[in-house]
């Protein structure tokens, strides 16, 4: 029985896209934390397929691959607990997921949201972090 698809953002999700944007075959940075963990609990259960704009340009999804293959060597250097090695897929279409992580997207919950919080807009990356001194200061 096939897993329903749980579609992968690449930058900003897997890759932590801490320089920015550098071309569809390069990809300076390292995993975000927590990435090998999360996919070694989510591909019992998941067909895990990773789509971003990369996939479409020259180059990209290559660069993906490997950067995938290398990302969990070092994991796993650094004592990750990997499992049976699970495979991670590359469509060239946005696929039909159950369900996708993005960083540049919203729930659509059958509100439209407003406007300005659109234009408003910052992934988790970009955010400012509340000020220590902030009102409201003390949430972990
Ligand atoms: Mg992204």
């Amino acid at each position: 029985m096939s897993k329903p698809i749980l579609c992968l953002d690449f930058d900003g999700v897997c890759h932590s896209y801490t320089s920015g944007w550098k071309g569809a075959e390069v990809i300076p940075d390292d995993a975000v934390a927590g990435l090998f963990e999360f996919l070694e609990q989510a591909a019992p259960h998941f067909e895990i397929q990773v789509f971003s704009s990369r996939s479409l340009q020259p180059g990209g999804m290559k660069a993906m691959q490997v950067w995938f293959e290398q990302q969990r060597s070092k994991w796993l250097a650094e004592g990750g607990q990997g499992g049976e090695k699970y495979t991670i897929s590359f469509p060239t279409e946005k696929p039909a997921a159950f369900v996708s992580i993005d960083d540049r997207a919203i729930t659509f919950t059958g509100q439209w949201p407003e406007v300005d919080f659109l234009r408003n807009f910052q992934p988790w990356h970009k955010a400012r972090p509340p000020s220590a001194n902030s009102k409201g200061a003390g949430r972990s």
